[in-house]
C-alpha cells in the first residue's frame, strides 16, 4: 500500500463547479451560503460557456460538478456530456444520494469518472440526524442502483464531533456497498456550521488527538480492502513544510453568481479572487484572497487562523503547538 501526501502542482488543476445552490436537504453543516453564492440555477448554455473558460487546460483539470444538489439541475446530463467533449481529465458528480431527474438513465458510466455520495454516519440515526430523515436510505439505494449500472462510486464522510465515533464502522459498510474511493473530509466552519446558534464551531470541530488517533487508522483499514482513501492532513508535524495552495496550485471554486474563489475557507466572504464576466475570468482588485495567501504566519494557514481558530493551540511562550496545513493538502492511500 502506498501512503503519500499529494504535493500541490501548478500542472494539475481542480475545478469545483457549483451549477446551482438549491438543495432538497438542509444538512446541519451545509457550507452553501446563498447570500454570498447566489440562488440561481445556471442555464445549460451558461454552464457550457463557463466550462469553455477552463477548457484550454481541460486535460489537466479534474472537474467536480456540485451544488446544492446537482441532480436537481434538469440538464446535468448535458453538462456532463459537454465536459467529456471538452476532455476534462476527470469528471465527478457530488450528490446527496437522491439522484433526481433520472440522471443514471441519461448518462453512461463512460461519461463519468465518479459518482460521489455524501454519507455522514455509519448508521441511519447518526447520518439522518445530520443530513435529514430518509437520507441514509437514499444514499444506500442510490449507490446500489449506480453500481448495478456500472458507475464507479465514491463516498465522502465529513467528520465532526457528531459522527467521528462511527467512522470505525465505515470499513465494513464501504466494503458492503462496493465503493471505489473513500474521502474523509473535516468539518469546515463555513455556512451553517459557522452560524447555527445550537452548535458552536468549537463543539463541532474534532480535537487534534481524536483526529490523529482515529483517521489514519480507519483510512488504512479501508485501503487494505482495495479502496483508495483520501483525507486532509490538517495538522503538520514540525518537519513538514507549509504551503498555501493559493500560491502554488490552481484550484477554482465557481459559484452561480459568477464568483470564483481559490480557497474554500474564504467562501463566506466577498474575498474571491476572480469573477466571471461575459464568459471571461476577471481578476478582482485588492484586497482579495490572493493578498492573504502571501502572509506567512507561524500557525500555517492564515485563513484558518482568521476564520476557525478553534483548532489552534499555543505553548506558554506564545508559539503555536502545531501548524495547520492548507485545507487542500491531502494524504492518499493507494492499495
Ligand atoms: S451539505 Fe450538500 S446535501 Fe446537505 S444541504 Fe448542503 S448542499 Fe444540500
Ligand atoms: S486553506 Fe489556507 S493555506 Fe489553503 S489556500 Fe486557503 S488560505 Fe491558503
Amino acid at each position: 500500500m502506498r501512503n503519500q501526501t499529494v504535493a500541490f502542482s501548478k500542472d494539475s488543476s481542480n475545478l469545483f463547479f457549483h451549477i446551482l445552490t438549491r438543495c432538497n436537504l438542509s444538512c446541519s453543516h451545509c457550507y452553501i451560503n446563498r447570500e454570498q453564492h447566489g440562488d440561481q440555477t445556471l442555464p445549460i448554455d451558461t454552464i457550457r460557456d463557463w466550462l469553455g473558460i477552463f477548457s484550454p487546460k481541460a486535460n489537466q483539470t479534474n472537474l467536480v460538478l456540485l451544488g446544492g444538489e446537482p441532480t436537481l439541475h434538469p440538464d446535468l446530463h448535458l453538462a456532463v456530456k459537454e465536459a467529456r467533449r471538452l476532455q476534462f481529465k476527470s469528471i465527478t458528480i457530488d450528490t446527496n444520494g437522491y439522484l433526481f431527474h433520472d440522471i443514471l438513465e441519461k448518462i453512461t458510466p463512460d461519461l463519468l469518472d465518479f459518482l460521489s455520495f455524501s454519507l455522514d454516519g455509519a448508521t441511519r440515526n447518526t447520518n439522518d440526524a445530520i443530513r435529514g430523515k430518509g437520507c441514509y436510505d437514499a444514499v444506500l439505494s442510490g449507490i446500489k442502483k449506480a453500481r448495478e449500472r456500472g458507475f464507479a462510486c465514491s463516498m465522502i464522510y465529513t467528520v465532526s464531533d457528531k459522527n467521528i465515533h462511527e467512522l470505525t464502522q465505515m470499513p465494513a459498510l464501504v466494503q458492503k456497498l462496493d465503493v471505489d474511493r473513500f474521502f474523509i473530509q473535516v468539518i469546515g466552519m463555513r455556512g451553517e456550521s459557522s452560524t447555527s446558534s445550537s452548535q458552536t464551531p468549537r463543539a463541532l470541530q474534532v480535537s487534534k488527538d481524536s483526529w490523529l488517533e482515529i483517521i489514519p487508522q480507519v483510512a488504512e483499514k479501508i485501503a487494505a480492502q482495495g479502496i483508495i482513501v483520501t483525507y486532509p492532513k490538517v495538522f503538520l508535524s514540525n518537519d513538514e513544510a507549509f504551503q498555501c495552495a493559493g500560491n502554488v496550485a490552481k484550484n477554482y471554486f465557481v459559484f452561480p453568481n459568477g464568483r470564483v474563489y481559490q480557497c474554500p475557507i474564504c467562501e463566506d466572504f466577498p474575498l474571491h479572487s476572480h469573477e466571471i464576466h461575459d464568459n471571461h475570468l476577471v481578476a478582482m482588485p485588492p484586497i482579495n484572497e490572493t493578498d492573504l495567501f502571501k502572509l506567512t504566519i507561524p500557525e500555517g494557514c492564515v485563513m484558518n487562523k482568521m476564520i476557525q481558530p478553534a483548532n489552534l493551540a499555543y505553548r506558554a511562550d506564545g508559539r503555536p503547538r502545531h501548524k495547520i496545513a492548507c485545507c487542500m493538502l491531502k494524504q492518499e492511500l493507494l492499495p
